[in-house]
């Protein structure tokens, strides 16, 4: 081994979904949305002549207009380049302790990577055998929590009571609820916020908004914790949010009829999918998010997903333990989804 590579800081990366290069396929695997941005994004005037400077650091027109629309303060809201800079930021700043952070066995698998990444000692919690987080196992001592609400891949939404549950025994830790795909679930835990100091609330435009290409994540909390995070991102980079993020991500906040309007029609469809997952044979968790997390009674989960593929159709698999037999299918157009439902019906029959 060289010398040099002794101090090289090895991790394990994270893996994103497959971003396919061919146009034509069926992209359900990445939990995007099928919908365009709104109209006022797509028709918004860009003075792309403001490139030559460099962009607010502070982000303020965006974070004014997050705050407005949430009705918080402007020290409330903490704005990053996507929710996984958001939360990559919060891993960095809040989990500093010695004792381990806890967060479930089956959630988003950035966690367990930002943790090595920054040497956080970490636990990982056992969710229950219908994928519901169990906030009893999260009252021992530790150094913060972290869990999506609802969680990823399992799409399961924990009631605001057993979050609040969570929140009562962790008074003295950072607790980060991650709510990218709270606005398919019933509550967010926001109006929590003014009650517990050490709740960050963190949301995304990637998955609701349409926005994922732009890269636009938040943070909601007290001032201190705001304040804390804009500390941390000052020291790494001070110009996180690029112009045309900014511009777009405001038009986006302006426009919330359209974005009640798709969040609507994603539901619609998600009702009309489970229906037909059921009729297939397949069992799942109630979804509260823009996805569904299956299992077949009889056809392995991982010759589905390769067959979908072969036909141009992409789902994500986890080749991991307990969730082997589970494919997360995000909520595409009715055509795409009945197209999907039409390969099933027929791979499922010839499947011995
Ligand atoms: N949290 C969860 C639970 C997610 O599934 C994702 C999407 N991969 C993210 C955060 C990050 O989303 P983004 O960086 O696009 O905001």
């Amino acid at each position: 081994m060289k010398e040099w590579m002794k101090n090289v800081r090895t991790v394990e990366p994270y893996v994103p979904g497959e971003q396919p290069k061919d146009a034509n396929v069926i992209k359900l695997n990445t939990n995007e949305n099928p919908y365009p941005p709104s109209d006022k994004v797509l028709n918004a005037k860009l003075d792309l002549e403001k490139l030559r400077i460099y962009p607010d650091p502070e982000v303020s027109a965006l974070v004014e207009e997050l705050a407005k629309y949430h009705g918080l303060n402007n020290d409330q809201v903490f704005v990053g380049v996507g929710s996984d800079d958001v939360l990559a930021m919060a891993f960095l700043t809040f989990f500093n302790s010695e004792k381990p952070i806890f967060f479930p066995d089956i959630t988003y698998s950035f966690y367990d990577v930002w943790a090595d990444l920054y040497r956080i000692p970490y636990v990982t919690k056992a969710l229950d055998d219908g994928f519901n987080i169990k906030p009893e196992d999260y009252k021992e001592a530790n150094g913060g929590v972290v869990f999506p609400n609802p969680n990823a891949p399992t799409c399961v939404y924990l009631p605001i009571d057993k979050v609040r549950e969570i929140l009562d025994n962790n008074r003295d830790v950072v607790v980060i609820v991650d709510e990218a795909y709270v606005d398919y679930a019933p509550e967010s835990a926001l109006s929590l916020i003014d009650e517990y100091d050490n709740l960050l609330v963190v949301r995304t435009f990637s998955k609701s908004r349409s926005m994922a290409g732009m890269r636009i994540g938040y943070a909601m909390g007290n001032p201190e914790l705001i304040k804390a995070l804009n500390a941390v991102k000052f020291s790494f980079n001070s110009y996180t949010m690029n112009y045309s993020s900014i511009v777009l991500g405001v038009e986006s906040v302006r426009d919330d009829a359209y974005f009640k309007e798709m969040i609507q029609k994603v539901k619609n469809t998600r009702e009309w999918f489970c229906k037909e997952l059921t009729r297939l044979g397949f069992s799942y968790p109630e979804t509260h998010t823009n996805f569904v997390f299956a299992s077949h009674k009889s056809v392995p989960a991982k010759a589905i997903f390769e067959a979908a593929k072969e036909n141009h159709i992409y789902v994500r698999y986890f080749n991991k333990p307990r969730i082997d037999n589970y494919l997360r299918i995000t909520i595409g157009t009715d055509e795409q989804m009945k197209t999907l439902v039409e390969f099933l019906e027929k791979f499922i029959d010839n499947y011995s």
